[in-house]
């Protein structure tokens, strides 16, 4: 196990202004608190973050990194705090390790391989420091280097985890050399008998071309030494996974393989990489398609070297790379590599450019992280802020789901299954029953309760923030509305046939829907509701010989209230004010709750002991008039659209209904303050207040009120004309 002044002396290599004391504490307090634990090796367990943070050293990171290191598994596995980490090392440590903390609580979670680019993101979205994930990959780097000492079913996950998850992860924030390990390190747990077979050929390759590689990087140096260019050659074979996957993906055999040797060319600044080339390419044909600057165009992860490959000697296919040093330390520790060039360390021009804009690089090389590799991709997502404007949520089978910031546990339900969200009633996130209105935060895990035969409220269509969720809820109300209509239509065509004095059966309308140019009865019946389509028309549809007998109707006017008309399946019927109506045929009527689409007329509304009429309006369902109403003489001419409607009052819910009164009131202060106290006392609510000034010593006041019924509203009004201010009380529509 490495002892404490090793460590120190490891960072003080790298970093003479280390914080020894700091790196000590951390030393010492993570050793206590792991105490006897042991890994799966039987090795104490403090030897493992210790390893990660040697590894950590090799890529020259700060004090801060490698102490969340050291730290990094006490907050999950023993009694240490984060309160306790911020008070001995500050909030900085104290941030990192809490974030490590927080991704370990995540392995518990079922990773398919489907999710693993939403996974990745999860990691960047909980990571809001880079470093957290560095020692991430440090950490899982470890484990899978230990990972022998695992039970083998255990094993099996991890390394495919490792290989779905971790390995692009390291891929993207540009650390080759960790992405490799990662990958080869999983294939041989994966598939120890393919591993084994391309190592041994990989082995035999490399014995029998020893000498040949030895000539190609004799060449080269004596070549690139002639041109005055100071440059290291070696050769390097592909990684077994790497070949593995080449085999796999272009189904060849290990034979048909080419390109298995490749060289590399270090060279101390840009301008060598670019004269390294012209002494290969004078000296060795090229082959044709095969040369890459990634120089002058890097790649997103800030890849940086010129490929090329040439018919070297002994006519050999020899593969290229053409970089300078800090070209190679970022293609081999990406993001990490950072960290290397800090002020002290500038050696060259490019190093001072890096350094300007490395702030930039950085974020850049952050924003990229999880995302795929086309240009459009890479613009389309530098927008977001790192995923910050995204939460990741589970279900409880450890589904993971992605959703745009500010989702309520309504857009998890429809991003799970729009059946799921139709039917949401309530949920549970993180074991707790919360609002279904609730904002989701990353990592919760949320569980839907549902009811079938559910209809979402239109209002969750505000509230959602998916635009799936929000489709979902409009397609599903709009359904509800549909049937609605088509409840509503059907109420009016059975009515209307009872008036005509015929039988109604669907079959009958069945047989007559072509005449209608309908689809079907839902069909039909909704456009009656919706006042599409007459109840009369259908009427005729199915009894071709019908009469239809229209009488001229008399208007309903204020003066006068006189005989009012309703709709008799395109019939006028005539009825005098008082009598009783006719209970059998006529629409019940109830709140603006109920199931029909009702609503009361505008600027005096209706109230139960109203005698009233109904109004269709085409797309608009009905609208009820008190049939005094002077509004109604639009009607007039449109006897269709008049529905024969009655009060269906549920005595045990207090529902309130809409009237406008008018009030005339003498102009002195107080006025309105005595009116509203009348209101207020008789139990009515008022909706709205407006004045209108009638001459200089009196003024109308126009109230909308809420009340119970016809006798609630008389008795308010009689209240109001007991005051002294008030010289008149009228009722709007009355
Ligand atoms: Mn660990």
């Amino acid at each position: 196990m490495m002892r404490q002044y090793e460590l120190v002396d490891r960072v003080r290599r790298y970093n003479p202004q280390a914080d020894e004391d700091l790196l000590n504490r951390a030393y010492v307090y993570a050793m206590r608190a792991h105490g006897v634990q042991k890994r799966a090796s039987g090795d104490p367990y403090f030897s493992h973050p210790l390893e990660v943070a040697a590894i950590l050293t090799d890529m020259k990171l700060d004090d801060a990194t490698i102490v969340a290191a050291v730290l990094h598994d006490t907050i999950e596995d023993t009694a240490a705090t984060r309160e306790e980490i911020d008070q001995l090392f500050g909030p900085e440590i104290g941030r990192l390790v809490e974030g490590l903390t927080k991704i370990k609580r995540l392995d518990l979670v079922s990773k398919r391989a489907e999710q693993a680019e939403n996974f990745r993101k999860l990691l960047l979205a909980i990571a809001d420091d880079v470093r957290v994930l560095l020692v991430k990959l440090a950490d899982r780097l470890h484990n899978m280097r230990t990972l022998h000492f695992v039970p083998p079913a255990k094993r099996a996950r991890i390394a495919q985890e490792t290989l779905d998850i971790y390995a692009p992860l390291a891929g993207r924030m540009g650390m080759q050399g960790v992405r490799d390990e990662l990958e080869n390190s999983a294939f041989h747990h994966l598939q120890p008998e393919a591993h084994a077979m391309i190592e041994a050929r990989l082995a035999d390759l490399r014995d029998r071309n020893v000498t040949l590689i030895k000539t190609i990087e004799g060449e080269l140096s004596t070549e690139l030494v002639a041109q005055g260019i100071d440059a290291k050659v070696k050769g390097r074979q592909k990684s077994a996974y790497s070949v593995f996957n080449k085999m796999e993906n272009k189904s060849i055999a290990f034979e048909q393989l080419s390109d298995i040797f490749g060289f590399r060319i270090i060279v101390k600044r840009v301008e060598d990489c670019y004269r390294a080339l012209g002494v290969v390419h004078t000296k060795w044909p090229t082959v044709p398609g095969r040369f890459k600057d990634y120089i002058s165009t890097p790649k997103q992860n800030d890849y940086r070297s010129i490929h090329t490959t040439v018919v070297g000697p002994g006519r050999q296919r020899v593969e290229l790379q053409l970089r300078t040093q800090l070209m190679h330390d970022i293609a081999e520790n990406g993001i990490a590599a950072h960290a290397l060039y800090k002020d002290d360390r500038v050696s060259d021009n490019e190093a001072l450019a890096r350094e300007s804009g490395a702030y930039r690089w950085l974020r850049r090389t952050i924003d990229l992280l999880a995302e795929g590799d086309s240009p459009e991709e890479f613009l389309e997502h530098t927008k977001l802020e790192l995923f910050h404007d995204q939460v990741f949520c589970f279900t409880p089978k450890g589904r993971l789901i992605a959703l745009p910031k500010g989702a309520t546990p309504i857009d998890f339900a429809y991003a799970v299954h729009t059946s799921v969200g139709n039917a949401a009633v309530g949920a549970k996130i993180n074991g707790r029953i919360s609002p279904l209105l609730s904002e989701l935060q990353n990592g919760d895990e949320v569980e839907i309760a549902r009811a079938e035969g559910q209809v979402p409220p239109a209002a969750w269509e505000e509230v959602v923030v998916t635009g799936k969720a929000r489709a979902a809820i409009r397609r599903a109300t709009r359904e509800a509305v549909r049937a609605q209509y088509a409840g509503l239509g059907r109420q009016i065509v059975v009515r209307a046939f009872e008036r005509a004095g015929k039988a109604f059966s669907d079959e009958k309308l069945k047989a007559a829907l072509p005449r209608l140019a309908r689809q079907n009865i839902e069909d039909t019946l909704a456009a009656v509701g919706r006042g599409e389509m007459f109840s009369g028309d259908v009427v005729k549809a199915v009894h071709p010989d019908f009469k239809d007998d229209k009488k001229p109707r008399a208007t309903a006017t204020k003066k006068d209230p006189g005989w009012f008309g309703v709709g008799k399946g395109g019939n006028v019927v005539f009825k005098v004010p008082g009598q009783e109506a006719d209970l059998d045929r006529s629409i019940p009527i109830r709140g603006i709750n109920g199931d029909l689409p009702v609503r009361f007329a505008p600027n005096g509304g209706a109230v139960p002991g109203d005698r009233i009429v109904g109004i269709l309006t085409p797309g608009d369902g009905i609208t009820i008039f008190p049939i005094q109403s002077p509004a109604l003489m639009a009607f007039d001419d449109q006897p269709e659209r008049w529905l024969d409607v009655r009060w269906d009052i549920d005595p045990d819910k207090q529902e309130l209904f809409p009237a406008q009164i008018v009030v005339t009131v003498h102009n002195e202060p107080g006025a309105l303050g005595q009116i509203a106290t009348v209101i207020g006392e008789s139990g009515a609510n008022i909706d709205h207040i407006e004045f209108v000034a009638r001459s200089p010593d009196f003024r109308d006041v126009v109230i909308d009120v809420e009340v119970i019924d016809l006798k609630h509203l008389s008795a308010m009004i009689h209240e109001l004309k007991q005051k002294a201010v008030v010289s008149k009380v009228e009722r709007a529509n009355g």
